[in-house]
């Protein structure tokens, strides 16, 4: 088995309810027909299947807010929101981070080990709360609403707002950054101004978020900043 390398990928279909019925009348060819709909998709051979097609309807989007003492939760035992935006395996990561920074002091007394998770349920309420909010309200199905709209579409004219809207889609901002009054006033005056603006500055703005990024810190430090595997 020495220098075998095997490459997987896991393929994954969202769409909304009212099409399950539909769907599970031949679940594997609806999957393959789903995944052949995405414009350039690459060809995919189902012979390279390595497992059946899984399903999950009605996947709650959850939050244990008070662990029972003794007891802390972290990864989608804490927080699981909808996998659609890809944060679960970044606020696994980081939540294990914040449980062992709060409660790491305070070993050899049960009390303050309980204290300092009470500490560490802050810190998710306080950095992860809007984000699980906004994240479930759109997992309704419900269209953009109107802030949504104003900050998206400011964010594509604008390196500022763009960058800013970046850092929430990373969630390595909390949301309410996003909303915060300076914030929605710049995507207003960016959207009342932006006529002939827009096309012109691309160029400018493309280079100000290259520079935004590789000055901006992650939540989550990249892989290839960690330390190497021995
Ligand atoms: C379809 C889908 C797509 C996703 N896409 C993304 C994505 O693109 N990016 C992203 O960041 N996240 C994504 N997620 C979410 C991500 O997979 C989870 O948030 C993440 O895996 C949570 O990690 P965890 O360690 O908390 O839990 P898990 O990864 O679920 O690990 C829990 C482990 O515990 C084991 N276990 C359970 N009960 C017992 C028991 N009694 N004894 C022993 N072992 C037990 C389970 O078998 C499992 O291996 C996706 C999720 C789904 C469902």
């Amino acid at each position: 088995m020495n220098n075998v390398k095997f490459n997987y990928s896991i393929l994954a279909v969202m769409f909304p309810k009212d099409q399950t019925p539909a769907f599970k009348q031949d679940v594997q060819a609806n999957f393959l027909a789903k995944l052949q709909g995405v414009p350039d998709f690459p060809r995919f051979d189902p012979d390279d299947q390595a497992s059946k097609v899984l399903g999950l309807i009605d996947y709650a989007n959850l939050w244990r807010h008070r662990p029972p003492p003794g007891l802390a939760f972290a990864g989608d035992a804490a927080v699981a929101a909808d996998p659609l935006f890809g944060t679960g395996c970044g606020w696994a990561l980081q939540e294990a981070e914040w449980l062992a920074d709060a409660t790491a002091p305070a070993f050899g007394s049960d009390r303050e080990i309980d204290e300092g998770v009470g500490r560490y349920c802050s810190t998710l309420r306080s950095k992860l709360s809007g984000h699980f909010f906004l994240i479930s309200d759109y997992s309704t199905g419900r269209p953009f609403n109107p802030v949504e709209k104003l900050t998206f579409s400011a964010a594509a004219r604008d390196a500022r707002a763009a960058h800013l809207v970046a850092q929430f889609g990373a969630r390595s901002i909390p949301a309410r950054r996003l909303l915060a009054p300076g914030a929605v006033a710049h995507a207003v005056r960016v959207n009342l101004g932006a006529a002939g603006r827009s096309g012109a500055a691309v160029v400018k703005e493309n280079r100000a978020l290259l520079r935004r990024r590789a000055t901006s810190e992650p939540l989550v430090p990249p892989l290839a900043a960690q330390a190497p595997r021995p």
